[in-house]
């Protein structure tokens, strides 16, 4: 969910995520509501308003994640935590496919795909449109992950 965050850390996270939601990797140019950092790890879970622990989202990730750290995977009913965009590359968990969904890989990519709703109807038809004007997905140099910094 979205706390108090100081204007330079919030700066520092969109810049390392080059203003990209970190889940659905939409650019914040291209939605009607604002990115905004989400704590990983809730603050009420003992997560930290630090660098380590900060992702930048579109408004409809942040708000379907709130501040839960697992889901259950759809396909296997068991639970399991959610991705982590601090430690783990997007593309370990995600495959975007051409129609513009966000397919699950994994156990995890699939809790967090269900849980963030992220083939929820317009958000895929943003994706499709931005995809035809080759403005979707992100570049591959863009910053997803701390392993790229
Ligand atoms: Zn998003």
């Amino acid at each position: 969910m979205s706390e108090y965050v100081p204007a330079p850390l919030r700066r520092a996270i969109r810049q390392r995520a080059n203003q990209h939601c970190e889940y659905c990797l939409i650019h914040e140019d291209d939605v009607l509501l604002s990115h905004e950092p989400d704590h990983i790890i809730a603050t009420k879970h003992g997560g930290k308003t630090s660098e380590a622990n900060l992702a930048w989202t579109c408004f409809l990730c942040n708000r379907a994640k709130g501040s839960d750290i697992a889901s259950i995977d759809p396909e296997t009913n068991e639970i399991v935590r959610l991705f982590s965009p601090r430690s783990e590359a997007w593309e370990t968990h995600f495959d975007l496919q051409s129609n513009a969904n966000v397919l699950g890989k994994t156990p995890i990519g699939r809790a967090t795909v269900a849980l963030l709703k992220l083939n929820r109807v317009p958000q895929v038809e943003i994706r499709r449109t931005l995809m035809d004007a080759g403005l979707y997905p992100p570049l591959d140099d863009s910053s997803m992950s701390d392993e790229s910094l």
